[in-house]
């Protein structure tokens, strides 16, 4: 889940390689170091524990000079985030440097093999197992490239690895084992980068190699040569990106995330821009399917890891509302490991705004290998879910910086319906009447999302204020509402720390409702539609308990506040809509809770933004 910036060229090496990290911190930022090579062939490193301006503030006060460095932004997994096990991390000779991402399963077996043979480790990482394996490897008179891409196949686990050699200043090695974040190269004239993420390269290059699982490269200033992990030469073709890297900049919002959360009309404007067609109404999808291998599905598994997999399971209900195919949601890590049965009717939709969620491109895999049809619905174009699933949906929301996702979950939301309209059209579930309906109702989207965005105003610092010390927080919701609650508490989770559980409104009584008391608000998904009545039940077993209840209704509905303590609104919608709008007022309360804690919102603790370990 770390990020990696590399540069080998005519530049100094550290302003890039910092730059670099900056913008890929989202994806780790519990500490962070740089390695440069100087032109008399010494290996300076500079590393820092907690965000990377602490990294910042070391380099600047004593800057390392050279034509080649990596660097590393950490998320911790073997060894608490300090200075020592920051990443990279040195051989004991001192001219070997390593960055990493992943998970080293077999490390303490290596270790203890490597302690044997003489080797000094300095840090508690899995890590540093690595540049003494290679270390040993050339010592035994294998050359740098061979010996990295040996010690490779000792490595079990997932990873993308870079690495540099005190002797060779014209070679940066970079590698990627499996699904643990992704590993890009970008071509420059007389200069070359790699990075975890596409956004890193756009500033320097549109022009990318991106690495597959079992590939390495061993890269020079004017090109690189790709192998797979057992020697043979890879001719890969180069994938030319155009991502905008203009709108990663907060435009005067306080935070990222506020950012985000307002300007999803735009970014929902461009999931559906060049996809609807009106009289009559209609989606168009670049599908891999023939109309009859669509008409022949007969399941339609939604995987998804976090957010996404609450977008799942609204993608899940979407499927069965309106192509009436048997659809369901499953979280990718169970889904990996538990053999389902699949076969080339069943359609498996991955969902994962960055395209690289490890335990969801295995799933993917799984699904593949069952003989399923796959597809992606992800944010980023070139990302290991783009490239592995038949086809992809892309979410069209922008580069999302803030690590805990806003306008990313409203896009998949988008093209899950838009997926549900395209196959119902096919197999005739929906008539052309209601096509057109659905497709005009879609139209009106971003409009509707801006009058959320701008509804119930100074409500959300009132609330933030009124609520935001309390301990925990449980949000109900039914039907298309019950994984907005669920989305909706692990918003507040995520950002603001305060414990909260979202669920089924109907499931409260069943348990969850002993934890009920004055203390303990209740967010209620309460729109006018088909479970009103049933939701108003539920509020009323909350209050009649002592429990405070904030109540999201939709616009209009007079009576609705007396029975609730405070009430958010929504517009009036379609259905299908409403979780798509009741999802702003709980971005928005989470929001306003966690500012008012004085909360990171951006870059919350431990967590990160792109999940590239298991
Ligand atoms: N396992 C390594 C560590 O704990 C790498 C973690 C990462 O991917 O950032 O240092």
């Amino acid at each position: 889940m770390c990020g990696i910036f590399g540069y080998l060229g005519y530049q100094e090496a550290q302003p890039l390689v910092i730059d670099g990290l900056r913008s890929l911190a989202y994806r780790g930022y519990d500490s962070a170091g740089i390695a440069v090579l100087s032109s008399e062939g010494t290996l300076g490193v500079r590393k820092a524990a907690g965000k990377i301006d602490n990294l910042i503030g070391a380099a600047t006060s004593s800057p390392l000079s050279g034509k080649l460095g990596i660097g590393h932004t950490r998320w911790a997994t073997h060894g608490e985030p300090n200075e020592i096990n920051s990443h990279p991390h040195f051989d004991g000779s001192g001219s070997i440097v390593v960055v990493h991402n992943g998970i080293l399963e077999n490390y303490a077996e290596l270790k203890e093999r490597l302690i044997a043979n003489g080797h000094v480790f300095s840090s508690v990482t899995d890590t540093e197992v690595i540049p003494h394996l290679i270390q040993e490897l050339i010592a035994e008179g294998l050359s740098f490239p061979e010996a990295v891409r040996i010690a490779a196949g000792q490595l079990r686990g997932a990873h993308a690895i870079a690495c540099l050699h005190a002797d060779h200043p014209q070679e940066m090695i970079t590698l990627r084992i499996g699904n643990a974040g992704g590993v890009s190269i970008g071509h420059g004239q007389g200069e070359m980068f790699i990075a975890s993420d596409l956004p890193a390269l756009v500033p320097h290059t549109s022009s990318v190699t991106p690495l597959e699982p079992g590939e390495m490269a061993i890269i020079n200033p004017e090109g690189c040569d790709v192998m797979t992990l057992d020697g043979t030469p890879v001719d890969s073709s180069r994938l030319t990106i155009t991502v905008n890297a203009v709108s990663a900049a907060k435009g005067g919002y306080k935070h990222f995330m506020l950012k985000e959360i307002m300007e999803q009309p735009e970014t929902a404007m461009s999931a559906l821009r060049g996809r609807l067609s009106f009289n009559p109404g209609e989606v168009t999808l670049d599908l891999p399917f023939t109309e009859q291998e669509m008409k022949e599905f007969t399941r339609v598994v939604f995987i998804g890891m976090g957010t996404s997999s609450h977008a799942c399971q609204i993608g899940a209900r979407f499927i069965e509302i309106l192509a009436r195919i048997p659809a369901t949601s499953e979280n990718a890590a169970e889904f990996r490991y538990r053999d389902p049965v699949l076969d080339s009717h069943s359609l498996v939709v991955a969902v994962a705004q960055s395209g690289e969620t490890a335990d969801t491109l295995e799933a993917m895999h799984q699904a593949a290998t069952a003989g399923a049809r796959t597809l992606a619905i992800t944010n980023v174009e070139g990302s290991q879910a783009y490239r592995q699933a038949e086809a992809s949906i892309l979410m069209h929301a922008g580069p999302e910086i803030g690590v805990a996702s806003s306008k990313t979950f409203i896009n998949s939301m988008i093209a899950m319906q838009l997926l549900a309209l395209r196959l119902g059209a096919t197999r005739n579930t929906i008539p052309v009447a209601a096509s057109t309906e659905y497709v005009q109702a879609l139209s009106h989207l971003p409009g509707l999302l801006g009058e959320a965005l701008s509804a119930n105003e100074g409500m959300y610092h009132k609330l933030a204020a009124k609520y935001a010390r309390s301990r925990r927080f449980l949000f109900i919701g039914r039907g298309l509402l019950e994984p907005i609650a669920r989305e909706g508490a692990m918003k507040l989770k995520e950002i603001s720390y305060i414990h909260a559980e979202g669920m089924s409104a109907a499931e409260l009584k069943h348990g969850p409702i002993a934890l009920v008391d004055p203390e303990t608000p209740v967010i209620a998904f309460a729109p006018r539609n088909a479970m009103y009545e049933k939701m108003l039940g539920n509020i009323t077993e909350v209050r009649a308990r002592s429990g405070q209840v904030i109540g999201i209704t939709t616009a209009g509905n007079a009576g609705f506040t007396g029975l609730v303590d405070d009430t958010l609104y929504i517009p009036a919608t379609p259905p299908l809509l409403e979780p798509l709008l009741a999802t702003i007022p709980a971005q928005l309360l989470a929001y306003h809770m966690a500012d008012l804690l004085g909360n990171d919102v951006d870059q919350p603790r431990n967590l990160a933004k792109s999940v590239t370990v298991e």
